[in-house]
């Protein structure tokens, strides 16, 4: 298939849709990830017929084999980016072309078909259309949008499927900080790694969040909401967190972020946010930083501000770092000020409060 293959969507439209009322009150308290818009977006794929039969149907179970081969290899991708309702009711995502890319990406590494991103962006549009009731409007909200992709040939044998399919579901989302932005403790994880050296840290794939649960159990343990895994060969340097990239602010204002490393997932975040500190005319290092760097730099004072950073929390200020032997911060510190600012700065440029200089943002409807 050429990468600029369009297909012609299907719609099956919902015959029981969610009334106003009832979408209202899920609007006042969506949660993350908990409610559902009324449609989804269904392609498949096969090695013979390539991508067809795309459709916008109503949101519903799928019907797997249990032979079929995610279930047991966990051939499996994901992306995640929002829509923003805009004050004049229009509605936008951000840089989707990056999530677009980025899937095909985590394709290649799983050994699932690349999704041209003319149908990725195309399968965002048909279903934020269908479901543009459901894109929130109050201050902070927005609809996350969840493209995914499986293998699902009903078949154990061990090889890439030759049958996939690739869904969108919606989800409307609160603010993530229902009481305003609220600074994390994070869990440093000597124990485990999330991802090896030539595996699958730089794929967005389910897998890699399976192996990050048991050590996200731990933090909670400790009272921690999220956990700073470490490289995988020594243990040394800090690569990310189970969905967030980490990022730091020396006092003399340079903006330090571990380089991608083979095992950290390149977040469509972080690279927003480094993009705008250099605008600001910070100093951006993307280099390694060892774990030492970091916890002597945040008791000496020479880090300042420490932050983690992705689509469904944008920027969550760390406050305290944690592990076996150590505390570091002060987990009631309250949020650095580059960090606020910065938040506030991208979150603008996504709700349309400030001006796209960038050419980030695309009009969905
Ligand atoms: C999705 C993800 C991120 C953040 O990426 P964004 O594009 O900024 O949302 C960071 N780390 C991991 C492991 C992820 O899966």
């Amino acid at each position: 298939m050429t990468a600029d293959q369009q297909l012609a969507f299907r719609t099956i439209s919902s015959t029981n849709p969610r009334s106003d009322s009832e979408r209202d009150a899920i609007h006042g308290n969506p949660g993350f990830g908990k409610y559902f818009t009324d449609h989804m977006v269904a392609i498949d794929w096969t090695n013979d017929l390539g991508w067809h039969n795309a459709e916008v149907r109503p949101y519903g179970p799928l019907l797997l084999d249990p032979a079929a081969s995610v279930l047991h290899y966990a051939q499996e991708i994901f992306e995640g980016l929002k829509a923003y309702r805009h004050p004049d009711g229009s509605i936008w995502t951000f840089r989707p072309e990056a999530n677009a890319l980025r899937m095909q990406r985590s394709a290649h590494r799983l050994a699932l078909p690349a999704l041209p991103s003319e149908i990725f962006i195309e399968s965002i549009r048909q279903l934020v259309r269908a479901d543009a009731a459901w894109v929130p409007g109050a201050p902070e909200t927005s609809l996350y949008l969840r493209p995914f992709m499986i293998s699902n040939e009903n078949f154990l044998g061990v090889r890439a499927a030759h049958q996939a399919a690739y869904y969108v579901i919606a989800s409307p989302v609160g603010p993530y900080f229902a009481k305003g932005v609220a600074p994390v403790s994070i869990w440093v994880s000597t124990d485990y790694a999330r991802a090896a050296v030539g595996g699958t840290g730089a794929a967005k794939c389910g897998g890699n969040y399976a192996a990050s649960l048991l050590p996200q159990q731990q933090a909670y343990e400790h009272d921690c909401s999220q956990v700073l895994f470490l490289d995988p060969q020594h243990g040394k340097y800090l690569e990310e967190l189970g969905g967030m990239n980490i990022v730091m602010v020396h006092r003399d204002g340079t903006v330090i972020t571990p380089e991608l490393s083979g095992s950290i997932l390149e977040g469509v975040t972080r690279l927003s946010i480094l993009q705008l500190a250099r605008d600001r005319g910070h100093p951006v290092q993307e280099r390694k930083v060892s774990f030492d760097e970091l916890r002597d730099g945040m008791v000496s004072g020479e880090i300042a501000e420490v932050f983690a950073c992705g689509t469904a929390a944008v920027i969550a200020p760390i406050a305290a770092l944690k592990g076996r032997d150590f505390v570091v911060g002060d987990p009631a510190a309250p949020a650095g000020k580059l960090t606020m600012s910065l938040r506030q700065e991208l979150t603008d440029i996504q709700h349309g409060r400030r001006p796209d200089r960038h050419g980030w943002m695309m009009r969905l409807v």
